[in-house]
């Protein structure tokens, strides 16, 4: 039977996600639906900063600028669980390179500059701190000298003449919070859908056909369409007989290194950098590993994309150059993940310089097609709630509907109810649950207040995955059962964190997929395809080899 609804998006990355919440909570009804996870595409792959975009000033992207630094500061509040505040030093080389080329690049010349001097560092922070005050939660900037630098972290290089600091913030699991923003949609509107791992099938006569991974047909007839598939916009344009070339990707890639000396070094610090040849480069302690990123090259296939040798190479000598103290190869490295940013097409300038602003282009109906589409073009994960409300105003206005809610104070998932004293909230948690309050506390760093339940089905004994005692037993079974797992790379890739922190080990990954087993009614087939699957997968576009 062909359902009538308000809006189709198809994609369920940040930015789908982000609509879909805002529009189900206007009392709208939709269907998002995502070929593959919730969370699965770019937006699994950022560098997992909520951040300004402090290098955005070069460009003049001040607009952007001032509304990621805005939105940053609302996510710290709405998704504490989540989004934490992250102290980041900038190591400088120089007093006063930079600042013609950065003038020249600020007035639109296609070269960055490759190197940036403490003056201009300190102009970029002062103004940074200005556009970061609205709803501000977070200490302003500072100047090191070289010797409280090196102080700071002993193995950084000597070559450095001083340091900036300042604040801008991490997201622990990215993959979850898209998640738990199509979960608080359809709670706010529980007359709409969501579907991961549906192929859009057909789009004829102005009725989209999708088939669910259980072969259901699913057929629509939506009065707008979005186009959220992030990179695949221009494929998925195509097949819904609207032709586009909005995106001109650039591929990123980051790796995950296990070295207990740099995350001490770091002491819960990032170092932003430049590497030798003046891109800019990270290194922060996320979740106990070592996070390095990101590269920027051309690239266009988002279904194979992957971290390749020279992109290794080049992270480990720019570590090797910053950090001289310390040893790196390629042994440390436990993990490593690749995507494609979606932004708009744009030949001829340099990958660096291409605008990360967002934007929404409106295809009108046309011949068979009585719907529009609208395509969710470029964006940062950062700003993913502004440009939610923007799009989703546009929306209203064309179905002459009012904004009921805004989303600007509007937590998320874990961070609805998240305790303003957690520690009290740990104790009391585990009072009412017989868990340890260290665990409690644990849980509630992962999931925000919804460590509740899964706290009361551990009780006092709960149960270790092999070879990964931070994961029980209960705590896969609550997941299945609430998360909308279909696969068994849904759960150690995206519903947590077991495959990116490189705590996943051939046996954790067989006792998981005979709970998924137990719990999703998979037979002893489809148990062996799905570890044979998510094995392939880690090995061969994530350089981990299950032990
Ligand atoms: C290397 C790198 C580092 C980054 N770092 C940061 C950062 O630190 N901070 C930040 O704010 N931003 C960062 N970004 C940017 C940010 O990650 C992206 O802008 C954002 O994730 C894009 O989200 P999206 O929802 O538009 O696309 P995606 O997340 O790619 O979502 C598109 C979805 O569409 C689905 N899809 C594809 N085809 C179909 C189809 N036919 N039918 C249905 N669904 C389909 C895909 O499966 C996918 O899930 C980074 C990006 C990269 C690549």
């Amino acid at each position: 039977m062909t359902r009538d609804v308000d809006v189709l998006i198809l994609g369920a990355g940040i930015n789908g996600a982000g609509l879909f919440r805002d529009l189900c909570e206007q009392g709208l009804t939709c269907v998002i639906a995502d070929k593959a996870d919730f969370g699965s595409g770019t937006s699994a792959a950022p560098s997992r900063l909520i951040h300004g975009g402090i290098k955005y000033l070069e460009t003049g992207e001040f607009r952007l600028v001032a509304q990621s630094t805005l939105e940053r500061n609302l996510l710290l509040q709405n998704a504490p669980h989540c989004v934490t505040p992250l102290a980041t030093v900038i190591p400088i080389f120089s007093w006063f390179r930079g600042i013609p080329a950065a003038l020249r690049t600020l007035f639109g010349a296609t070269t960055a500059p490759r190197a940036r001097g403490a003056v201009l560092i300190k102009a970029g922070l002062a103004i940074y701190d200005f556009y970061g005050r609205r709803h501000r939660v977070m200490p302003r900037h500072a100047l090191w000298s070289r010797a409280q630098a090196l102080q700071a972290i002993p193995p950084m290089t000597p070559r450095i003449v001083a340091a900036g600091t300042y604040y801008d913030a991490k997201i622990s699991n990215p993959e979850r919070l898209v998640l738990e923003l199509v979960l608080d949609g359809l709670r706010a509107s529980p007359a709409s859908q969501a579907l991961n791992h549906a192929e859009l099938t057909d789009a004829k006569g102005g009725i989209v056909t999708l088939r669910a991974h259980d072969s259901t047909l699913h057929t629509l007839r939506p009065r707008i369409v979005v186009n959220a598939a992030g990179p695949w916009i221009d494929q998925v344009n195509a097949r819904l007989g609207a032709p586009s070339k909005l995106i001109g990707g650039t591929k990123g890639s980051h790796i995950l290194l296990d070295h207990p000396d740099l995350i001490r070094a770091l002491d819960g610090r990032m170092i932003y950098f430049e590497a030798d040849d003046g891109r800019i480069c990270l290194v922060f302690d996320y979740l106990g590993r070592a996070l390095v990123g990101s590269t920027d090259i051309r690239a266009a296939d988002p279904d194979t994309v992957a971290c390749d040798e020279p992109e290794i190479g080049y992270f480990l000598q720019s570590l090797r150059s910053l950090l001289p103290g310390l040893g790196f190869d390629e042994s440390q490295i436990v993990y490593a993940y690749s995507g494609i940013r979606p932004l708009p097409n744009a030949d001829g300038i340099a990958p660096g310089l291409i605008s990360r602003d967002h934007s929404a282009p409106v295809a009108e109906p046309e011949g068979d097609r009585p719907w529009p589409i609208v395509s969710l073009v470029g964006g940062k994960w950062t700003t993913f709630r502004g440009f939610a409300e923007e799009v989703a105003d546009t929306i209203l206005s064309r179905f002459d509907t009012p904004r009921l809610i805004s989303t600007r104070h509007l937590p998320i998932g874990g961070g609805r109810d998240f305790p303003a004293d957690p520690a009290r909230w740990a104790k009391e948690a585990a009072r009412m649950s017989g868990a340890t309050h260290v665990r409690a506390g644990a849980l509630l760093l992962r999931y925000g207040s919804r460590a509740l339940p899964i706290l009361q089905a551990e009780g006092s004994a709960p149960v270790p995955l092999p070879d990964a005692d931070a994961w029980s037993e209960q705590e896969i079974g609550w997941l299945l059962h609430s998360e909308r797992v279909v696969q068994l790379a849904d759960l150690v890739m995206r519903r947590t964190s077991l495959a990116v922190t490189g705590h996943l080990s051939r046996a954790g990954l067989h006792r998981i997929a005979v709970l998924a087993a137990s719990i999703l009614g998979w037979d002893e087939d489809r148990t062996r395809d799905e570890i044979a699957a998510t094995t392939k997968l880690l090995a061969e576009r994530h350089r981990l080899t299950l032990a």
